[in-house]
């Protein structure tokens, strides 16, 4: 049996204005972790059409729509991943640090809330970098996880374990914990 099919590339879209630091790290722990080829492509631009007033978020579901449509995704197989400086939800959540969908692999990160600055912290400002970086490569592993088809782990440590709160998400690793590892050979 020939299971053997080239690896997905990662092409990483900013949505709107972002951060380069942001960008070009994600760039470099993506390809580390995934051990494939990394883009950064030019920024899609989004107006107000996704923004919802009464709640000041951005609609995840509509942005990640938006995207496939605009850049003609339907039939690729790389993974796509959008970096979003704003905060977002979805019709049954109050807030989501992410979203994903498997056909095609696209996928969307809302740094906003990632920043230790969102909530009140305690940290020194090189801890608090640390930190959102650290919740910035956790998250985006996430969602490219869900695009390739791995769904919520209940294991704590697993990257794909869901976040419901920030705590989750500083107590999980960055790492696929044995069982996901299996799953994506
Ligand atoms: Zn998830
Ligand atoms: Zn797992």
């Amino acid at each position: 049996m020939n299971i053997n099919i080239m690896k997905p590339n990662i092409n990483i879209i900013p949505i709107n204005e972002q951060n380069n630091n942001i960008l070009s790290f994600l760039k470099d722990s993506l390809r580390k972790k995934f051990l494939t080829q990394v883009k950064v492509l030019d920024k899609i631009n989004i107006g107000n059409n996704f923004y919802n007033s009464s709640r000041n978020q951005y609609n995840a579901n509509k942005i990640l729509n938006f995207v496939i449509s605009d850049l003609g995704l339907s039939d690729s197989r790389d993974i796509f991943l959008s970096v979003f400086n704003k905060d977002l939800y979805t019709s049954s959540l109050n807030f989501v640090f992410g979203l994903a969908g498997q056909y095609p692999r696209a996928c969307i990160i809302s740094v906003c809330r990632l920043n230790p600055e969102f909530y009140e912290c305690k940290e020194t400002k090189d801890d608090k970098n640390h930190l959102y970086f650290s919740r910035i490569k956790k998250e985006a592993i996430h969602e490219i996880g869900h695009t390739i088809g791995l769904e919520h782990c209940n294991n704590p440590n697993c990257v794909m374990y869901f976040s419901n709160t920030l705590e989750d998400t500083d107590n999980k690793e960055d790492k696929f914990c044995d069982n996901c590892k299996k799953f994506i050979g």
